[in-house]
């Protein structure tokens, strides 16, 4: 059995290291707003290269406290491509905002001449997404919203410690956001995100926004809610951050060895963009036969994912507030048709991905056949 991920291994990578932590952490009773809190804060600011780090309580709670700082609601317009991951989107709609959806590239990443096309005099934000661990084409997304007055808004959930010309995702945007979703390349034990921002004053309004609003002791000065980081998963996170790089490194080395492997073309491989490093949270490739390849390799023992099934414009909870149709965005509509996440994880090893390998290419040999 290969799982898709195998946070067991994770964990017993580190275990002698974090174990301590969590119990010395557990012990010392500080469990809202402990040391470790800003702790890690400023350490994971430093890692990303901002100044400012604010840990929230996922990165769903990441996207949406940074985009109320910056005052979107409704009547505004933000922009967002159609292949990722619903909370991407999920803030700006409960915020009162509008979502304009824009296609996705061959990879899968935000197409920018798509972006200049759908801006108007409303548009408020781009949320641009470093899907599956790789950044979007920054440069010329900054000089687009610059040149519009736009907040470039950065998903990074997705891409803790990949880099885009030497600069590490999470430094792009008006503010970036993280989440911590345990599988995530750092994951915390349970739900966590964060926002990394140079902006002094917005981040100063995420904090105040995810902590009830409370400016001093008692005293409440804007309506804010309660999405803060937790002391234990600032801890956990403290540890793993020490082992980030390392991990990106082995995730590189496997997406390698899935390259080598597959190299004579039974499905199409992901593409590594040339202006960074790659960090491999998802080995996506794409096939015709996705369904028919998914269950062969569920036989052969192989956990697989898709990300995502359906593109944000055809989910049927956003379809009506989106409005759009089928057939809208053609290159996101086909990857969703085709796209399969095989096994990827740091510590997964050489002879499991041949094992996942030789299970594709039999998969591709058995329906030459069949034809
Ligand atoms: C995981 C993820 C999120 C949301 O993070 P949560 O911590 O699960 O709320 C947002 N956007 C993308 C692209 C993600 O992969």
């Amino acid at each position: 059995m290969i799982p898709f991920v195998d946070l067991k291994a994770q964990y017993e990578d580190i275990r002698d290291e974090l174990e301590p932590e969590l119990l010395r952490t557990a012990a010392e009773a500080h469990y809202i707003l402990g040391e470790n809190v800003p702790l890690f804060e400023q350490a994971f600011a430093d890692y990303v290269g901002v100044v400012h780090c604010v840990g929230v309580n996922s990165g769903t709670a990441a996207i949406q406290l940074g985009l109320e700082a910056l005052e979107i609601g409704p009547g505004d317009e933000i922009v967002a491509p159609a292949n990722t991951f619903v909370a991407s989107v999920l803030p700006a709609l409960r915020l009162g905002a509008k979502v304009v959806v824009v296609d996705c590239d061959e990879e899968g990443l935000i197409d920018v001449p798509a972006v200049e096309q759908a801006l108007t005099p409303r548009t408020k934000a781009v949320v641009a997404v470093d899907l599956y661990g790789q950044t979007f084409d920054a440069d010329p997304l900054i000089r687009l919203c610059d040149a519009h007055d736009v907040s470039l808004v950065e998903d990074a959930c997705q891409a803790h410690g990949a880099t885009y010309h030497g600069r590490r995702a999470g430094t792009f945007g008006r503010f970036a956001a993280f989440s911590f979703y345990p599988s995530k390349n750092l994951g915390a034990l349970g739900d966590g995100g964060a926002v990394t921002t140079d902006d002094e004053e917005l981040a100063e309004r995420v904090r105040l926004l995810s902590r009830l609003g409370e400016a001093t002791k008692g005293s409440h000065t804007v309506v804010g809610t309660n999405e803060r980081l937790d002391t234990i998963h600032a801890a956990c996170l403290s540890v793993k951050l020490r082992h980030l790089d390392r991990w990106n490194a082995a995730r590189r080395q496997a997406a390698g060895w899935y390259q080598e492997e597959l190299a004579d073309g039974p499905v199409r491989l992901p593409r590594a963009m040339p202006w960074g490093d790659h960090v491999w949270h998802l080995y996506v490739v794409r096939t015709r036969e996705r369904e028919a390849l998914r269950a062969a390799l569920g036989e052969a023992g192989v956990g697989t994912g898709i990300h995502y099934p359906l593109p944000l414009h055809l989910q049927p909870g956003l379809h009506g507030a989106l409005g759009y149709r089928e057939g809208d965005f053609p290159v996101a509509e086909a990857r969703s048709a085709e796209q399969l996440s095989l096994p990827m994880f740091a510590e997964i090893r050489r002879d499991q991905v041949a094992q996942v390998a030789a299970a594709v290419r039999a998969h591709a040999g058995s329906a030459a056949a069949a034809r």
